[in-house]
C-alpha cells in the first residue's frame, strides 16, 4: 500500500532559481547549501547528487542511467540519462571557485557518465577502485578519464566550503565507499550500493555508527532490493536461484566442482576482483586450476601485485584443458563462448557474470547456446545489496533526521516501510529541484 508521505516537513523546497537569490541574499554571510537529485531517484542506475553554495559544489557518483547508443549528449540531457550539467559536458564556464566528483564505487550505473566529461574536474575514488579503474583504462575495457584521483578512506577532502570523507563498506565492487560530506553546519550521508549480509559487515557497522555519532541531516540510502518481487534479484524470473552469501556460494561451488567429472566453466563479474580470488582458492582447494582470461588476470595482478599462475592462452592452452578436463575450472566471458562448443564441459556456473539477467536480450542467447551444445547451467550468484529488512535495520542505526530511498524501481515501496518503522521524515525528491535544509 502506498499512501501519501508527510515529506515536507523539515525541508524548504525551491522552484526555480529566483527563490533561491532571494535567500542567498538573507544568508549572504553564511549561504545555505542546496542539493539537487540530478538522476536515479526511481531507477538502478544514474543516482546522483549534487550539494552546492556559491561558491563550491561536489557531485556524488556520476553513472548512466540507461544504454546511450544513439543519443548525443544533449539528447540524453533531455531524456534523462546523463544528468543535467551541461556545463561539465561542453566544458563551459561555472561559477564555482571550487568543484569536484566522488565515485563510490565504479559500477557502471555510479561512474559510467564520467567518461562524457569534458571539464577538468578532479574525480575522487577510493584507492583499490582507483587501480581497478587504472586497469579497465589501460586495457581499453573503459575510455580514459582526465583527473582520477585516489582517496585514502576516514580522510576528509575539502572542496571549497565542503568537506567530504569515504569510508570502506561492502558491495559487490570491493573498493566500494559509503560517502559523508560536511558544510559546517549539516552533514549529509550517501550509502553507495551496500549490503549486510558480505563478508565485511564490520565495515557498514563502522560507518553507520560514525553517521549516527554525526546527526545527520539527510541520508540517501539505496533500495535495490525493494524494486523486485522476489527478495534478492534473480537471474531468471522463470527460474529464480536461491540466494547466496559470498562465504555460502563458494562453498556450492565446492560440491560443484566435486560432482563434476570433465569441465567446469564459470562466469563471474570481472569488477568484483574478490570473487575471482576466492573462485580460485576453492578450486585449488578442490584439486583443480582456475584458468583465467587474459584481462581478469591483468585486474588481479594489477590490485594484488601477483600474476594468477594460469592464464588462457599464456600459462595454459586449451589443448592442456582438452586433454585433462578434470583438472581445471575455465573462467568464461560471455563474448568467448564459443571457445566452450570444443571442450567436454560437465557445468556452466553463472556467478553475476555478463549478461547478468533476463532482462539483458543476450542472456536467452546464452541459454539457449547452453541448451544447444547440451551444457547444464547452474547459477551461483551473490548479491551486493542488503535484504529489505537490513536496509531498514542500516536506516534505523544511522538514524538521521531525513532519509531519501533511492536506487531503486520502487523507492516508494521503502519509503512506506521506512515511514512507519523509522523516526526519520521520508522524502521522494523530484529530479533537478533545488532542496535546503531547513534551520528551524
Ligand atoms: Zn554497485
Ligand atoms: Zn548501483
Amino acid at each position: 500500500m502506498t499512501s501519501p508521505l508527510p515529506i515536507w516537513r523539515g525541508i524548504f523546497l525551491f522552484r526555480g532559481h529566483s527563490v533561491v537569490r532571494l535567500l542567498r541574499k538573507l544568508n549572504e554571510v553564511n549561504p545555505v547549501t542546496e542539493v539537487r537529485f540530478l538522476n536515479g531517484l526511481d531507477t538502478i542506475g544514474g543516482n546522483i547528487v549534487e550539494f552546492s553554495t556559491p561558491t563550491s559544489r561536489v557531485i556524488m557518483d556520476f553513472g548512466v542511467a540507461s544504454d546511450l547508443t544513439d543519443e548525443t549528449i544533449d539528447s540524453a540531457i533531455a531524456n534523462g540519462k546523463l544528468p543535467n550539467l551541461p556545463e561539465l559536458f561542453f566544458d563551459r564556464a561555472d561559477k564555482y571557485t571550487h568543484e569536484a566528483i566522488f565515485i563510490s564505487h565504479l559500477h557502471i550505473d555510479h561512474m559510467g557518465a564520467l567518461q562524457y566529461l569534458e571539464k577538468d574536474i578532479p574525480v575522487y575514488l577510493s584507492e583499490p577502485s582507483y587501480r581497478l579503474y587504472q586497469s579497465l583504462i589501460e586495457q581499453g575495457i573503459e575510455a580514459p578519464v582526465d583527473n582520477l584521483r585516489p582517496m585514502p578512506f576516514e580522510t576528509p577532502i575539502t572542496i571549497g566550503e565542503f568537506s567530504v570523507t569515504g569510508f570502506a563498506s561492502d558491495h559487490d565492487e570491493p573498493g566500494i565507499m559509503a560517502l559523508l560530506v560536511d558544510d559546517g553546519r549539516h552533514r549529509y550521508g550517501h550509502s553507495g550500493d551496500v549490503r549486510l549480509n558480505g563478508p565485511h559487515p564490520q565495515n557498514v557497522a563502522h560507518w553507520a555508527q560514525v553517521f549516527n555519532d554525526a546527526k545527520l541531516s539527510l541520508f540517501m540510502l539505496e533500495g535495490t532490493t525493494y524494486s523486485f518481487d522476489t527478495e534478492t534479484p534473480v537471474e531468471d524470473q522463470a527460474h529464480p536461484s536461491v540466494a547466496l552469501t559470498e562465504a555460502s556460494l563458494q562453498t556450492a561451488f565446492g560440491e560443484t566442482l566435486d560432482q563434476a567429472q570433465d569441465l567446469v566453466v564459470v562466469n563471474p563479474y570481472q569488477r568484483n576482483y574478490d570473487r575471482l580470488a576466492a573462485l580460485a582458492a576453492t578450486a585449488e582447494k578442490h584439486g583443480r586450476q582456475l584458468v583465467f582470461e587474459a584481462s581478469d588476470a591483468k585486474i588481479l595482478e594489477d590490485i594484488t601485485g601477483k600474476r594468477p599462475t594460469a592464464v588462457l592462452n599464456d600459462t595454459v592452452s586449451l589443448g592442456d584443458i582438452k586433454e585433462n578436463p578434470g583438472q581445471f575450472v575455465l573462467e568464461n566471458q560471455f563474448s568467448h563462448l564459443d571457445v566452450l562448443a570444443d571442450l567436454p564441459v560437465s557445468m556452466y556456473v553463472h556467478s553475476n557474470g555478463e549478461p547478468l539477467g533476463d532482462y539483458d536480450p543476450r542472456f536467452k542467447q546464452l541459454q539457449d547456446w547452453l541448451a544447444s551444445h547440451q551444457i547444464p547451467l547452474q547459477f551461483l550468484s551473490a548479491s551486493g545489496h542488503a535484504l529489505r529488512e537490513d536496509l531498514i535495520r542500516l536506516a534505523k542505526m544511522v538514524n538521521p533526521k531525513i532519509i531519501v530511498p533511492w536506487h531503486s524501481f520502487h523507492p516508494e515501496r521503502m519509503a512506506d516501510v521506512l515511514d512507519s518503522e523509522t523516526r526519520a521524515e521520508v522524502l521522494m525528491p523530484e529530479r533537478d529541484l533545488y532542496y535546503s535544509i531547513d534551520e528551524n
